[in-house]
């Protein structure tokens, strides 16, 4: 076992995901620590990007950051609508203004997400000392009990505080929680998900002069946008700008039932999907549905999973912060909110620690605080999923105010 040298405070960060590099560019600025981030993809690896909305609490860390709007090519985000299939409005529901007059959301890729928080978490621009991070790094076995991170390649290291942010499917719970504890499960919807370039979007929805209503955009104030069957199937397509208005961000919910071989759904955002299959099961939809689809070189299908909240996110001086501490039904759009709430959190709780020693009790405040609430959001997602999963319950949402009506439906 390699022991890393200095005083410093040794901070070795388990995934350089959206929760790992938020956390580094959080911590990066207080001189007692070291930050390495071990990664399992390769430096060249191609992120398979899709949208992403950030809401308030999002916005404020990544604004905390440095991060503006422009810099991630994040479309300004108003509300939501939903359309039928044939036109009609169903519901409007706009989110109030920020304090500081800035849109309700950001509409943005995954990709531009992690590529600003990879800046600030490595450039030598900046406050304290950039992170490291080392690539190609697959851990496969964290030990808390003596502070050990054991690598694929047979090799170890130590660390004072090991932030486990290795996602859904994460090495560093299995260390944390009882092993009787459930892994994250289908809830029975999945997503075929696809990016257009906007330009290719729009001559796609467009039949002669006639563009669609629900696809007149303007760039300046964009909806996250749902065109719903009301017939039962769960077929609504939901879309929004992204890269700067230059991408279409398009997911389609199907019923895990409705795919031809429901036994191979995964859950992996990278998993490939059939489009014969999407435009089999969205037979009902116009003929600008079609059109679109003749576009997209390939689809992906992403079965939806969560998890039971955990009942603790530390041992001793090792702590989970983002998917793996609390995966998400994506339909409450919190996963990378709540994984910046985490990263803001640790930066809050950690800026004053110089003892290794006291590690372990910050950590314990840290659960006390972040578990509740992130439970909390956990459960109000898995609402979400219940109004969506039966007929009655969407009519219900489809004919009043989408997002405000789910919210009470599901009891937020
Ligand atoms: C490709 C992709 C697309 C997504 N699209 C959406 C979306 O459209 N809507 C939505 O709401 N949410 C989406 N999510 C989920 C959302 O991004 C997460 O909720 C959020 O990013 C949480 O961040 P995280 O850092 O905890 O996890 P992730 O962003 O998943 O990061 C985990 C990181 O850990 C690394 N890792 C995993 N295992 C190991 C290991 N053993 N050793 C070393 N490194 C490891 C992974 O390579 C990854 O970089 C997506 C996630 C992915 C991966």
């Amino acid at each position: 076992m390699t022991r890393t040298s200095s005083n410093a405070i040794e901070v070795a960060i388990v995934g350089g995901g959206i929760a790992g590099l938020a956390a580094a560019a959080f911590l990066r600025k207080y001189p007692q620590y070291n930050i390495t981030i071990f990664e399992r993809r390769r430096e060249d690896d191609e992120e398979h990007s899709s949208g992403l909305a950030l809401r308030d609490g999002g916005k404020a860390i990544m604004k905390k950051l440095g991060i503006t709007r422009e810099e991630v090519g994040a479309s300004p985000g108003a509300g939501y609508r939903t359309y039928t299939i044939n036109e009609d409005l169903l519901a409007e529901s706009r989110l109030p203004e920020g304090s500081d007059g800035d849109s309700p959301m950001w509409l943005l890729s995954r990709g531009d997400l992690k590529d600003a928080l990879f800046r600030r978490a490595t450039s030598e621009d900046g406050k304290g000392k950039p992170a490291k991070i080392v690539y190609n790094s697959h851990i496969v076995r964290v030990d808390p009990d003596t502070g050990t991170i054991h690598f694929a390649n047979a090799t170890s290291i130590h660390a004072d505080l090991i932030i486990g942010a290795d996602g859904i499917h994460s090495k560093v719970r299995s260390a944390i929680i009882p092993e009787s504890h459930p892994q994250p499960a289908p809830c029975g919807i999945s997503l075929y998900r696809f990016m257009l370039p906007m330009e290719t979007f729009e001559n796609a929805v467009k039949a002669g002069d006639h563009t669609p209503v629900m696809f007149q955009f303007n760039e300046d104030e964009s909806f996250i946008l749902m065109v719903a069957a009301t017939d039962g199937s769960n077929c609504t397509l939901c879309c929004y700008p992204c890269e700067g208005h230059k991408t279409m961000n398009v997911a389609c919910g199907i019923f895990d039932s409705s795919a031809q071989t429901p036994e191979e759904l995964e859950y992996s955002w990278q998993a490939k999907g059939k489009k014969e299959e999407l435009k089999a099961i969205y037979h009902m939809f116009p003929e600008w549905f079609t059109r679109v689809l003749d576009q997209v070189p390939e689809v992906a299908l992403f079965q939806i999973r969560d998890q039971d909240p955990l009942p603790i996110y530390f041992k001793h001086q090792t702590v989970l912060i983002g998917d793996a501490a609390h995966a998400i039904l994506p339909l409450g759009a919190q996963g990378a909110n709540q994984a910046l709430e985490d990263a803001e959190g640790l930066d809050a709780l950690l800026a004053d620690v110089t003892d290794v020693n006291k590690i372990s009790d910050r950590l314990a405040l840290w659960d006390s605080i972040r578990r509740p609430r992130a439970a909390a959001t956990q459960r109000t997602a898995r609402g979400f999923e219940s109004v969506l999963s039966s007929k009655a319950n969407q009519d219900k949402v489809l004919a009043s105010k989408p997002f405000v009506e789910m919210r009470v439906l599901a009891g937020m």
